[in-house]
């Protein structure tokens, strides 16, 4: 039976290490860092994971304010409502949740942030940055994936990682972030037009579940001993919760976690490392 990463109290120790970052700031002199959040719409999932992130920041210490506009926003002013959150000195990190509405690219409102306050790391400039191994910003869910993986003892270096899913949210930036100089993991990205996918899945040391399918990952497709990291977070139907559904991940765990040598839970693997690794943006951002 694998050992299951318990990717809350991971995530508790990082934010205990933020609060501290946070304390000296202030101790130095400096007002507490501020995280703006932009929300557009009223889908119920993103207007949870905002107020999520918002709860996490203020017990580290960040203060923190959701702006929420209606659906009906125009390119140009979510555009503009960046701009004056770059212009406004008083605001470290800017953090737009995504997805937006149809009608807005959302590569333009990520590409009007300013570098430099980018929290999520999605602007261009940061995602290059990362692929050059230059100092910066972390992308949250990638190196969220990379801390659990390394604080759970789980040797990289050397060893073959296979990710599936190659999202520019998880996917890529993760593949980036595995290959640099000093994490040196031998790495391999899958999507939906790859072949034979579980014969690829079944030479993984660690293998990466990022493709959004419920329980895709089943046991014949995972090498024993792997270390398998779950990031899907899908919503099934499930009459005997008040809600009406339950979240799963990628992965059947269940028959997974006979086989595997380490296994994140879903809720409580990957997801708490993302908020963390986002809050920890935002400390460098003020530092
Ligand atoms: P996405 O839809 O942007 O990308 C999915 C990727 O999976 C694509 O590259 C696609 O080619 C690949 N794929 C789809 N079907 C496949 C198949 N049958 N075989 C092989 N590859 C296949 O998704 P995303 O934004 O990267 O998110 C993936 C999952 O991770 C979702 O469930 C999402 O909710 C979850 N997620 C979780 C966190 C977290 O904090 N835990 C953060 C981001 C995303």
């Amino acid at each position: 039976m694998a050992v299951i990463i318990n990717g809350k109290a991971i995530a508790a120790d990082i934010r205990n290490d933020i609060k501290q970052g946070v304390d000296e700031l202030i101790k130095a002199g400096r007002r507490p860092p501020y995280l703006a959040v932009v929300l557009v719409g009223d889908d119920p999932a993103s207007a949870s994971y905002v107020q999520g992130k918002q709860k996490a920041a203020h017990e580290v210490g960040i203060q923190s304010d959701t702006r929420t506009y209606p659906d009906s926003i125009t390119q140009a002013d979510l555009v503009n409502v960046v701009h004056r959150l770059n212009d406004d000195s008083e605001v470290d990190g800017i953090l737009v949740q995504l997805p937006l509405p149809d009608h807005i690219e959302y590569q333009r409102v990520i590409e009007a942030i300013n570098p430099d306050k980018d929290v999520d790391c999605f602007h261009p400039e940061n995602v290059g940055k990362l692929m050059l191994g230059l100092p910066g910003f972390k992308p949250a869910t990638p190196a969220g994936i990379v801390e659990l993986i390394k604080r759970s003892g789980i040797d990289i270096a050397g060893k073959r990682v296979v990710i599936i899913g190659r999202s520019n949210i998880v996917g890529k930036p993760l593949a980036s972030l595995l290959i640099q100089k000093g994490v040196d993991a031998t790495v391999t990205v899958c999507h939906s037009r790859t072949q034979n996918l579980p014969d690829i899945t079944r030479r993984a040391d660690i293998l990466v579940a990022a493709l959004g399918r419920a329980e895709f990952v089943t046991a014949d497709m995972v090498k024993k001993g792997a270390a398998v990291i779950d990031v899907g977070i899908n919503r099934v139907d499930d009459a005997t919760k008040e809600r009406g559904y339950r979240l799963v991940g990628d992965v059947k765990f269940d028959e997974v976690a006979e086989k595997a040598s380490f296994i994140t839970p879903v809720p409580g693997g990957v997801g708490p490392m993302t908020i963390a690794l986002m809050l920890q943006n935002t400390l460098v951002a003020a530092q």
